[in-house]
């Protein structure tokens, strides 16, 4: 009979958009303690724009977005679209460059006459051991408070500008969280973005643990940490950097719109964009676990 009921209940979840790729990992989830979701592109819209900038020294903003967007030219990240777009919006010509080169959780590099330009996020300054002057440091922690995030733009291993980045939270989040409590399953975030920004997203929401600043081969350490303290562990993700960890989990579910590299790595995959549907999928599996006893 087990078989019978857990055939009524992935049908019933295809037609709630949800397709079981692992059946064992749909029962796993009847009893899950805690979701990990990544924050970019699940939680938020994942549509950034950038909306405020600053530079340091003598360097002009539209230099600085000439050479941002110039370094950019080659990503298919959003930030990078979105530093592209603002530069475009100014009416300032990129400038050129070569040498393309990304630098995965961290940002791109590239030569811009003859020189090595990054923009990237808090995991580069630490990569590239950069310091960031005052001015930019003081424009950082404004815009982490206000949970955007920022990236520099690096120049001869100085950060010489920052620009601040904002998403928006997706209206379902505060019920998922919500929803998840009430079930008694802990939800917690992992994303590569800044510690700031992550705390402020996790708090407006009302989620209990945040990894931050995680870059994409750590992913899934973290989960793997959390499994050997004997926690069943979901993860939710839609990107490339989240494969890993999605494998790791003991349910591992890709969301909407993601990847394939993302969906090829899932248990469960969520046909539509709406992370509301992790907690029906988790309410079906309890469901047919209930029928079952
Ligand atoms: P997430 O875990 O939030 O999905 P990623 O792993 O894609 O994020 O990126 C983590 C961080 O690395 C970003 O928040 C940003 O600071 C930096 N980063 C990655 N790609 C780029 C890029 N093309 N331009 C600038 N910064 C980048
Ligand atoms: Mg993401």
């Amino acid at each position: 009979a087990i078989p019978l009921v857990v055939a009524i209940n992935t049908s019933l979840a295809a037609r709630n958009g949800i397709l079981v790729r692992d059946r064992i990992a749909m029962e796993r989830a009847r009893e899950l303690d805690t979701v990990i979701f990544d924050k970019t592109g699940t939680l938020t819209e994942g549509e950034q724009g950038v909306v405020d900038a600053a530079t340091a020294g003598d360097l002009s903003g539209d230099e600085a977005f000439a050479l941002a967007a110039a370094v950019e030219g080659d990503s298919e990240h959003m930030i990078a679209e979105a530093v592209r777009e603002a530069a475009a919006e100014r009416g300032v010509e990129p400038r050129s460059a070569a040498e393309f080169e990304a630098l995965k959780g961290r940002g791109v590099r590239a030569t811009v006459d003859g020189e090595s330009v990054y923009v990237g996020g808090p995991n580069l300054l630490s990569h590239l051991d950069s310091d960031v002057p005052p001015e930019l440091a003081e424009f950082a922690e404004r815009a982490g408070e206000n949970a955007r995030t920022v990236v520099y733009l690096i120049r001869e291993g100085e950060p010489v500008a920052a620009f601040a980045l904002a998403d928006v939270v997706r209206e379902e989040s505060y019920r998922v969280v919500e929803a998840f409590h009430e079930l008694g399953i802990e939800v917690a975030m992992l994303t590569g973005d800044s510690e700031d920004v992550a705390r402020a997203v996790a708090d407006e929401l009302g989620i209990d643990t945040v990894f931050a600043e995680v870059l994409p081969e750590d992913k899934d350490e973290t989960v793997r940490e959390l499994q050997s303290e004997g926690t069943l562990v979901a993860m939710v993700g839609d990107g490339v950097n989240d494969a890993p960890a999605l494998t790791r989990a003991d349910v591992g579910i890709a969301i909407g719109s993601g990847t394939d590299v993302a969906v090829q790595s899932a248990d469960i995959v969520l046909v539509r964009n709406n992370p509301l549907d992790v907690v029906r999928f988790v309410k079906l599996s309890g469901a047919s676990y209930r029928k079952m006893r």
